[in-house]
């Protein structure tokens, strides 16, 4: 399974590209200590908005995700694409919800091979926000098997969720997917 592939990836490699990542946010938050308004207003924004609250229910979201300006079009709607041209959304069968893009939300914007196919989205929707905040990536192979998508390092043997080099040996990773059912307490949204 995926999460022992992960505890046993870890341990057998020293991954020197996390320790200079740690020491660079580490030496980095020590210099940024200055109070500026800016950056107290920024808190203060942060801290209204906040999602402190815990993430609501994880659920099921189906569909295809899409370049928002498309699927405007579709519907008649006219904007102008080259506002829209980095949005992605996902297209449901009455919906089209945009893509949060953060680590996980964020490879739909990249990777266009996951992109205007049918795939299945466990995540959630906070309250207030039109995004979709994605946890785990669904998409099917040409006899409709499930498949989990994420990317992978076959050097260091640990799972990516996005398009960079890789978090340790800073080499290429590879878009991987591996037939797994969806777990039975997921509800559809
Ligand atoms: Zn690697």
């Amino acid at each position: 399974m995926i999460t022992r592939r992960i505890a046993s990836g870890w341990p057998q490699r020293l991954c020197s590209g996390a320790v200079v990542a740690a020491t660079l946010i580490a030496a980095r938050g020590h210099s940024d200590e200055t109070p500026s308004p800016l950056k107290a207003a920024t808190e203060q924004a942060t801290a209204a908005a906040s999602p402190q609250e815990p993430p609501p229910a994880k659920k099921l979201f189906k569909g295809k995700v899409v370049k928002t300006h498309e699927a405007i079009k579709r519907r008649g709607v006219k904007a102008y694409p080259e506002e829209l041209k980095n949005q992605v959304a996902l297209e449901t069968t009455d919906e089209l919800i945009p893509i949060l893009p953060d680590w996980r939300g964020r490879a739909f914007y990249q990777d266009e091979r996951l992109r205007d196919r049918d795939v299945e989205l466990i995540g959630f929707r906070r309250s207030g926000l039109p995004y979709l905040n994605v946890l785990a990536v669904y998409t099917f192979d040409d006899k409709g098997r499930r498949h989990y998508t994420d990317y992978w390092c076959d050097i260091c043997s640990i799972p990516m969720y996005e398009i960079k080099p890789c978090d340790c040996c800073q080499e290429e990773i590879r878009l991987r997917s591996e037939p797994q059912e969806l777990s039975k307490d997921i509800a559809p949204k």
